[in-house]
């Protein structure tokens, strides 16, 4: 960084930290009650896991169909400043309506405003590295634009893995790519912050009985939402291990949740639905293949919720009572799972060509120890916590400080919109009593 330019300082009404689709609705409705929005996101792109996904349950509507519009609408918005890349480094309460936080923003090394998405650059690039947006399924390189509906849609250059041979320079139409970009520090003061800093998704290495990253053909849930997005890395759905059609895949539910012995005590909530929702979807996908769905109980409790899961079992989806204890690989890739049958109290083996871990929800920590002379206190499981989660959901223990969507534990996507909405409608009443 250089030390020499003094940090510019800005102002908002208010800051919305993390663009997920929480966040997003958060920030749209203020924005359009005309209050003046910072929306910060640590990310390349807005729209946080819900522009990653396929379809959602329990309508089977397009994820990026719906993600799409509402992102550019953010993008466009008169009242909404969007910084993406951008870390909050720190959070004082200086009083009443007033907070002030300092924003590192990381350079991109591509003007934003030139770029024309024109992938030019990608093409000439000679460094490929694993693709963190299709979750480690193929290759990107080091001059790469995150998705194909990334908002902005622009490149980026990932210096930790540039060569900086010059390539892309050199074919870039509009000169837009600048390695002389560095990080930018900001004073934003604003008058209420919403948290929308969203979720983790469990790392199924702690469970090493599972095989996942030794067994190529054990996927976790998120590789085969990508693989069944529209914006996937394949035009099918494939086997890691050797590119085959897979024709008979098992998901293991509670990966990572409701299980002390990982830390993670709690349900996922979201979990039993997306694995149906995949099951329905493979069967359209791959009409030939088998799926059976282990489970211990399915939590199937939204509007539409049940009935979806018995359109599953109607159309051939198989749902075994099983805990599974161990996976292991055949030389061919298939895979046994042994696994208790709970209902005939016994163990029992079954080959399957693909194995689905469906991983939980966790929370996303870090963003309460940005916060210095006012403590943002979490829940017993690290979510944030609602500090009158019966009367007004979206409060904190910090008055002016309000939380939107998975921040403050699992949920699906239109509770994260009602959340989000909730957010917007507290800070607008904060915010109104400024000026009572
Ligand atoms: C495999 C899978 C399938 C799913 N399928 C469905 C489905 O079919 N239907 C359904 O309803 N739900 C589904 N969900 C759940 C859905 O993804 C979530 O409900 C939704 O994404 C929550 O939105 P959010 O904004 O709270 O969090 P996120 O989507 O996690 O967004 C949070 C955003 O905040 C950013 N951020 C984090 N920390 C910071 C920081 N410190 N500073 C700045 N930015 C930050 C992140 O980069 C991200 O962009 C699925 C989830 C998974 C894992
Ligand atoms: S300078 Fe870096 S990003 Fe550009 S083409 Fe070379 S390796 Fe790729
Ligand atoms: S950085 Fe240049 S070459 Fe790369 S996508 Fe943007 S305009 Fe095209």
């Amino acid at each position: 960084m250089n030390m020499q330019e003094p940090r510019k300082t800005l102002e908002y009404d208010v800051l919305v930290i993390g663009g997920g689709i929480a966040g997003g609705e958060s920030a749209i409705n203020l924005a359009n009650l005309g209050y003046k929005v910072l929306l910060v996101e640590k990310d390349l792109s807005i729209g946080g896991k819900m522009i990653l996904l396929s379809k959602v349950f329990p309508t089977l509507d397009c994820a990026a169909c719906i993600t799409t519009p509402k992102v550019s609408e953010i993008a466009r918005h008169p009242n909404i400043t969007i910084f993406t890349g951008t870390e909050t480094r720190k959070i004082t309460k200086k009083g009443e309506h007033r907070f002030e936080v300092d924003i590192l923003q990381k350079p991109r090394y591509v003007h934003i405003e030139d770029c024309t998405g024109c992938q030019l650059c990608e093409e000439a690039c000679p460094v490929s590295v694993t693709d963190e947006y299709q979750y480690g399924l193929v290759g990107r390189k080091a001059a790469f634009i995150p998705f194909s509906i990334a908002s902005p849609r622009v490149a980026a250059i990932d210096i930790e893995n540039c060569t900086l041979c010059g390539a892309c320079e050199r074919v870039c139409p509009t000169n837009c790519i600048d390695f002389t970009m560095t990080e930018e520090e900001f004073l934003v003061k604003v008058k209420a912050i919403v948290v929308a800093t969203g979720f983790n998704l469990f790392d199924p290495l702690k469970i090493p009985r599972y095989g996942y990253g030794k067994f190529r053909n054990v996927l976790t849930s998120m590789q085969m939402e990508r693989q069944l997005a529209p914006t996937r890395p394949f035009n099918t759905v494939l086997r890691p291990g050797d590119g085959k059609l897979p024709d008979n895949i098992a998901y293991v539910l509670c990966t990572g949740s409701r299980d002390k012995s990982v830390g993670n005590p709690i349900c996922s909530q979201i979990c039993c639905m997306y694995s149906i929702k995949q099951a329905q979807l493979l069967m359209g996908a791959l009409p030939m293949a088998d799926i059976t769905i282990y489970y211990l109980h399915i939590r199937a409790f939204g509007k539409g919720f049940n009935e979806f899961y018995v359109q599953a079992q109607d159309m051939g989806v198989e749902f075994v009572k099983g805990k599974v204890g161990k996976i292991t690989e055949k030389e061919n890739g298939n895979l046994i799972l042994r696994y208790e049958d709970v209902e005939a109290g016994t163990v029992q083996e079954a080959e399957h060509d693909m194995v689905v871990l469906s991983v939980g929800v966790l929370p996303n920590l870090g963003i309460s120890d940005v916060f210095e002379n006012e403590k943002l206190e979490l829940d017993p499981f690290n979510f944030i916590n609602q500090s009158d989660m019966l009367a007004s959901p979206a409060k904190t223990s910090i008055e002016g400080v309000f939380v939107a969507g998975t921040a403050s534990g699992p949920m699906d996507i239109p509770d994260s919109i009602l959340s989000g909405g909730a957010a917007s409608a507290e800070t607008t009443s904060y915010l109104r009593r400024e000026s009572l």
